[in-house]
């Protein structure tokens, strides 16, 4: 498994799947019952298209669909109920995933399945039913000519893998003698070495810092920054009640980073909610922004007002998690860390957006290092750009990543509280994954988080900048 993820990222890189290459590539297409999935057919034939015929394969768990122009498609059980269209399992109004992976079957079997005026209708053994239209199956096949010409449509023909950059320029080796360079790297660790992450679970005693003091003292602003990269979380207490506090913080490391939510952003339950974390439900573990391929490095909140009952929330260490992923479970995670996953985000907010991305949900460099963690369930694409033979694959992956990160012994809750003296919290968007359980939502008066980004250059800039000033390093 783990020589053919790895020709597959090389092939990745390299353009089988870069929409534009000229010269379509042999692939080997897994054969079902004597039919070639290679033969299935281009997603954008015009006008609504036609099913024949529609029929469960059990054994393979597929639903083979045949088209009116001859052709046929084939798609996974456990991906048609993962992208269930119906209002329980996708929140309409943002167009996103509601269905928890923890609630849903990896390995589901299909009870029944039939036509009802040129919909696909399924039943599945829980007697929960799911209707598809045949548009947005066909534009979803899984055959390598499909799947290229759909990666060509959302990426406007550019591979969004190209030109994916290391930490370092790539002129790092050239133009750099060996002595030099050894310099540097020890410059670098002499600066950042005590910084070394360190792991976590449902014990740590989040650092706490005096919100003010932070403001106004460079040795607290420093302690404060050292801990948010070392644990990657910090809870700084006693800031004013009202909104507008973290642009106050912000301005002490430099500018927030914007987004198509805005500057800062509102954490509430809203009507017509363009985000599932604008509702009052449960937010599954995840990271922020996974539809970006920067994704934001550091988020800010502020509890402006709690919820009277519930809205607990909850951290977990995203990379020690996938360190011990990497230790049980190696194929889940060399899967996790190899096969890219297109997440979307669209709507309007700070102005209007359509947003797409592709990321691996555990980001390694070269060296096998963790970079990121790149989750959010809700706004993971029901575009799977994965040939069918890894389907199930993933979806294996994915849960045992998950059933990881939730376990109990690895999550660490707390409760935030408003008020005069309210909490901020403040937290590596690039390894931690947070979540919030649903709490009894008042209407106007209800919870209220407000929320802002930053990147880690900007961070680590004010970082460096208070060690010079606080122990007068050079
Ligand atoms: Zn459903």
């Amino acid at each position: 498994m783990l020589s053919y993820l790895t020709r597959l990222v090389s092939r990745g890189a390299t353009g089988a799947l870069k929409g534009a290459s000229s010269h379509p590539q042999l692939v080997k297409m897994p054969c079902v019952r004597n039919q070639t999935l290679a033969a299935a057919p281009l997603p954008f034939s015009r006008g609504s298209p036609g099913v024949r015929e529609a029929q469960a394969l059990h054994q393979e768990r597929l639903l083979q669909i045949s088209w009116d122009d001859g052709s046929s498609s084939l798609y996974p059980f456990t991906w048609l109920r993962d992208n269930c269209q119906c209002p329980l399992c996708t929140l309409q109004s943002a167009q996103a995933r509601s269905l928890l992976l923890s609630h849903l079957d990896v390995h589901t079997g299909m009870d029944q399945v039939q036509l009802m005026d040129n919909k696909v209708s399924i039943t599945w053994p829980d007697q929960h039913m799911s209707e598809f239209d045949p548009e947005w199956l066909k534009k979803r096949c899984f055959s390598s000519e499909a799947r290229q010409a759909l990666q060509e449509e959302l990426f406007l023909n550019e591979s969004p893998l190209s030109g994916k950059s290391f930490p370092f320029p790539a002129t790092w080796n050239r133009d750099l003698r060996p002595s030099e360079k050894n310099e540097l790297l020890c410059l670098f660790s002499a600066l950042e070495g005590c910084l070394e992450r360190e792991y976590w679970d449902s014990s740590l005693q989040i650092p706490t810092a005096d919100f003010e003091e932070v403001l106004q003292d460079d040795k607290t602003a420093l302690g404060w920054l050292e801990a948010l990269r070392r644990i990657g979380i910090v809870y700084l207490r006693g800031a004013p009640p009202e909104q507008g506090q973290l642009a106050r913080l912000s301005r002490r490391i430099g500018y927030l980073r914007l987004t198509f939510y805005g500057h800062t952003w509102q954490v509430q339950d809203k009507p017509q909610a363009n985000n599932v974390a604008y509702t009052s439900g449960e937010l599954s573990l995840h990271t922020d922004y996974p539809a970006l391929h920067h994704p934001p490095g550091v988020q800010f909140l502020h509890c402006v007002r709690q919820a009277d009952e519930g809205g607990e929330s909850e951290v977990v260490d995203g990379f020690h998690m996938a360190e011990q992923l990497r230790r049980e479970d190696p194929e889940a995670f060399t899967a996790l860390s190899s096969l890219w996953v297109d997440f979307t985000d669209s709507g309007a907010d700070y102005c209007d957006f359509s947003v797409q991305s592709k990321n691996r949900i555990i980001d390694v460099d070269s060296e096998g290092r963790l970079v990121r963690i790149n989750y959010n369930n809700a706004t993971r694409d029901s575009v799977l750009d994965l040939p069918l033979h890894q389907v199930q694959l993933f979806y294996s992956s994915l849960k045992s990543f998950v059933e990881l990160l939730s376990r109990p012994p690895n999550v660490c809750t707390y409760r935030m509280q408003p008020g005069h003296g309210s909490d901020v919290v403040t937290f590596d968007n690039w390894r931690l994954l947070h979540g919030r359980r649903s709490y009894m939502s008042r209407g106007q008066n209800s919870r209220h988080l407000e929320g802002a980004y930053l990147d880690w250059d900007e961070v680590m800039s004010r970082l460096r900048i208070l060690r010079r000033s606080v122990r007068g390093d050079r």
